[in-house]
């Protein structure tokens, strides 16, 4: 049995720890949320226990289906236990459609449908506030190696056709989400932090309604019945 040991981080959505095991951490997950690089913050009851039970059952089928990831075990609602990873500082985004911040960058309204989807790499940096980058501004920066960047870059693609016919069964859209990879200790890279409607745009494939954190950046209401509505569909298929 995996003891927990003292807490190694406290982030904006989780807390990690260290475990008597080296190679594991157990995360953490809170209720709060925040938006706009932390400058819009709040609580969304409910949520940690939504997110890491959503996230767990995402990992577990991407595993499943040929994505290697941190995931090791479910200790309790919000606390799972993860292969502890040195995380690569990019922040891997695929989008299927456009929204957010793509909309706003280049002037075009949300909801285009791409022909083929687009993959961007932000420097993870909260201090920055996670500036756009572009794979030789990664390997000029020594974020990454060109075999690193090119393994990640195949496993988005790939979490993204798994993910977009799972959420379609689901009667969800997959709009896009961002990811982020790390390295265990022998370099291999597998897919770490979290898939959950924090970290993914999910519309209603009939209605268009957004049953992600959009709600919530947006002030829609109904944010924690989005969050509830979204685990329950994914419930009913995994
Ligand atoms: P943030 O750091 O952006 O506020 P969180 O509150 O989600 O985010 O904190 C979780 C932190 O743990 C993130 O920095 C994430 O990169 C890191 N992390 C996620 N999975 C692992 C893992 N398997 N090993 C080590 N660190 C991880
Ligand atoms: N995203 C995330 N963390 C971030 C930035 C983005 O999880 O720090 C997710 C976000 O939920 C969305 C996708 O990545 O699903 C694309 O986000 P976008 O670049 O449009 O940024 P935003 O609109 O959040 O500023």
């Amino acid at each position: 049995m995996v003891e927990k040991k003292e807490q190694l981080y406290e982030g904006k959505a989780k807390k990690v720890y260290k475990t008597s095991d080296p190679a594991l951490l157990i995360v953490d997950y809170k209720d709060d949320a925040t938006a706009f690089n932390g400058l819009k913050k709040g609580t969304i009851s409910g949520k940690g226990v939504i997110n890491n039970q959503m996230s767990n059952r995402l990992m577990e089928f991407l595993e499943k289906n040929g994505v290697p990831t941190h995931f090791v075990q479910e200790l309790s609602p919000r606390e799972t236990l993860v292969k502890k990873v040195s995380i690569v500082p990019l922040e891997v985004i695929i989008r299927n459609i456009s929204a957010g911040s793509f909309a706003k960058r280049y002037g075009v309204e949300e909801g285009i449908v791409f022909q083929q989807p687009t993959i961007e790499f932000s420097y993870k940096n909260d201090e920055l506030g996670d500036p756009l980058l572009n794979h030789y501004h990664a390997l000029a920066l020594g974020l990454a190696t060109q075999a690193e960047i090119d393994t990640i870059t195949a496993y988005a693609f790939r979490v993204n056709e798994v993910l977009k016919a799972f959420w379609k069964s689901c009667g969800v859209t997959l709009v896009d989400f961002k990811l982020e990879f790390g390295r265990l200790e022998d370099g291999t890279i597998v897919l770490a932090d979290e898939i959950s409607p924090d970290t993914c745009r999910l519309w209603d494939m009939e209605t268009g309604e957004k049953l992600d954190k959009d709600r919530f950046r947006r002030d829609l209401g109904g944010v924690e019945e989005a969050y509830v509505e979204i685990r329950r569909r994914l419930e009913e298929k995994l």
